[in-house]
C-alpha cells in the first residue's frame, strides 16, 4: 500500500476507534487518551516539526541561489502577494455570503464547551508586522517562526548571489543539510499513519461525533464553503492549463497529513517534495512560494473567520449592518494572513475578528467543541490555496517570458 493510502486507512480506523471508545467505553477514554493517544500524536507532530525549519531554510537558500538575480526574488514576492490578496478576498467573500444566505446561527444556543479564560489574546497587527524581522538569524531558526526563517533565508540567499565564489562552501554545506533533512523526513513519514491514527482518534474519543450533530449546519456549511473555494481554484488551474487533477493526485499524502494533523506547517515538507517530484513545479518557484504560502496564505481560515463571525452575530440576534459586515471582512482578511499554521490557531484568531467587529467573545465557547474537526478541512483548504497560488505564479512567469521572447523576436 502507498503511504497516502496507509494514512487514509489509518484516519478511517482512527475515527472508528475513537467513536467506539466514546460511545461504549467512556471510562477508558481518559487513560487511553492520556497515556497512549495524546503522547503518540504529540510525538508525531513534534517529529514532523523537527524537519520544518531546516528544510525551509535550506531549500529556500538553494532555490534563491538558483534564481539568477535578486530582482527576480522581489518580482516573485510581489506577484504572490497580489494573487494572495485577490484569492483571499474571494475566500472571505465565500465565507460571508454563505453565512448570510444560509443563516446557520439562527436558533442555535447552549452548547458552551470551554472556559473563555483559557483563550489567549492574539497579537496586534503592528506588533505582528514588526516581529517578522528577527533580531538575529539563529534566533529565527531557534524560534521556528516561519516568516522569520523566510526573511533570514531570503536575505542570506540574495547576499550569496552578491558574494559569488566566496559563498560556494556555504552553499555546499546547505546542500548537504537539505539532503540530510530530506532523508530524515522520509524516515519520519514511515510512522505518519500511526501519528494520524492517534491524533484523529483522540479528538473523536474525547469530543464524540454527537457534537457535530448539534452544530451540524455550522460544520456542513463550512465544509461546503471550503469545497466551493477548492472548486474555484481547480477551475482557475484548468483555465490556466495547469493540470488540476494531476495536482490533486500528487498532493494526496500532503492533504491527508494536513487533515490528520490540522497543521499547514506539518504538511509543508511533504508538499515541497511532492509538488516538485510528482507534479513537476519548477524548483525556484516551489522553494520560494510554498514556504511563503505556508506562512501567510490561509483561505480556509479566511472562509472560517467571516462565516464564524456572522454565525455568532446571528446566534446573538445582532443585526448585520453594512458597517458590521465591513468590519468583519477587513479583520478576517488581515487575520487570515497572520494565522499560524498550527492546530487550533483559528480559535485564538477568532478573538481578534470578533473583538474588531464588536461581537460577543462568548460565541467562541460554542464553536470551540467542533474546532478540531473543522480545523482538518480548513487546513486542507489552506494547503490547496497555497499550492494553487504557487502554480498561478508559475503560469504568470511563463506567460511573461513568452511575451518577452515574442517582443525580442519582433524587434530583431
Ligand atoms: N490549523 C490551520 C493550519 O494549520 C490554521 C488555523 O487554525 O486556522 O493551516
Amino acid at each position: 500500500m502507498s503511504l497516502s493510502t496507509l494514512i487514509l486507512v489509518a484516519m478511517g480506523i482512527g475515527i472508528g476507534f475513537g467513536a467506539v471508545l466514546h460511545d461504549f467505553f467512556p471510562s477508558l477514554i481518559a487513560p487511553i487518551d492520556r497515556y497512549l493517544l495524546t503522547p503518540v500524536g504529540t510525538s508525531f507532530l513534534r517529529l514532523i516539526q523537527f524537519v520544518v525549519v531546516p528544510i525551509v531554510f535550506s531549500s529556500l537558500i538553494l532555490g534563491l541561489t538558483r534564481i539568477q538575480n535578486a530582482a527576480r526574488v522581489g518580482r516573485y514576492a510581489v506577484k504572490l502577494i497580489v494573487s494572495y490578496c485577490v484569492t483571499s478576498g474571494i475566500a472571505v467573500g465565500v465565507g460571508l455570503v454563505l453565512a448570510i444566505v444560509v443563516r446557520p446561527g439562527v436558533g442555535v444556543s447552549g452548547i458552551g464547551t470551554i472556559d473563555l479564560g483559557t483563550i489567549a489574546e492574539s497579537q496586534s497587527l503592528i506588533d505582528w508586522l514588526v516581529s517578522l524581522i528577527p533580531t538575529n538569524p539563529l534566533e529565527a531558526l531557534r524560534s521556528g517562526n516561519l516568516l522569520q526563517v523566510i526573511f533570514s533565508s531570503a536575505l542570506i540567499g540574495v547576499a550569496i548571489q552578491l558574494v559569488g565564489e566566496k559563498a560556494a562552501s556555504f552553499v555546499s554545506f546547505v546542500e548537504s543539510c537539505y539532503a540530510i533533512f530530506e532523508k530524515v523526513l522520509s524516515l519520519i513519514l514511515y510512522v505518519a499513519p500511526i501519528g494520524v491514527f492517534a491524533l484523529i482518534s483522540s479528538v473523536i474519543a474525547t469530543e464524540g461525533l454527537q457534537l457535530i450533530s448539534k452544530l451540524f449546519s455550522y460544520v456542513f456549511w463550512l465544509f461546503a464553503g471550503s469545497a466551493l473555494m477548492i472548486g474555484l481554484y481547480l477551475l482557475m488551474l484548468f483555465i490556466l492549463k495547469a493540470k488540476p487533477i494531476k495536482l490533486l493526485q500528487s498532493l494526496v499524502p500532503a492533504l491527508s497529513l494536513a487533515f490528520g494533523t490540522a497543521s499547514s506547517n506539518a504538511a509543508l515538507p511533504v508538499i515541497l517534495k511532492d509538488i516538485q517530484e510528482e507534479y513537476g513545479l519548477r524548483e525556484d518557484i516551489a522553494s520560494f512560494a510554498i514556504p511563503l504560502g505556508t506562512a501567510l496564505k490561509r483561505d480556509g481560515s479566511a472562509i472560517l473567520q467571516g462565516f464564524n463571525a456572522v454565525f455568532i452575530a446571528q446566534m446573538f440576534d445582532i443585526p448585520l449592518t453594512t458597517s458590521l459586515i465591513l468590519a468583519i471582512s477587513l479583520s478576517t482578511f488581515l487575520v487570515s494572513f497572520s494565522t499560524p499554521g498550527v492546530p487550533g490557531a483559528g480559535i485564538i484568531m477568532m478573538t481578534t475578528v470578533l473583538g474588531a467587529a464588536g461581537l460577543p467573545l462568548q460565541g467562541i465557547a460554542i464553536v470551540a467543541g467542533v474546532d478540531r474537526l473543522t480545523d482538518g478541512f480548513k487546513t486542507v483548504m489552506n494547503v490547496i490555496g497555497n499550492v494553487s497560488n504557487a502554480i498561478i505564479l508559475d503560469r504568470w512567469e511563463s506567460q511573461q517570458s513568452v511575451e518577452v521572447k515574442e517582443k525580442v523576436s519582433l524587434e530583431s
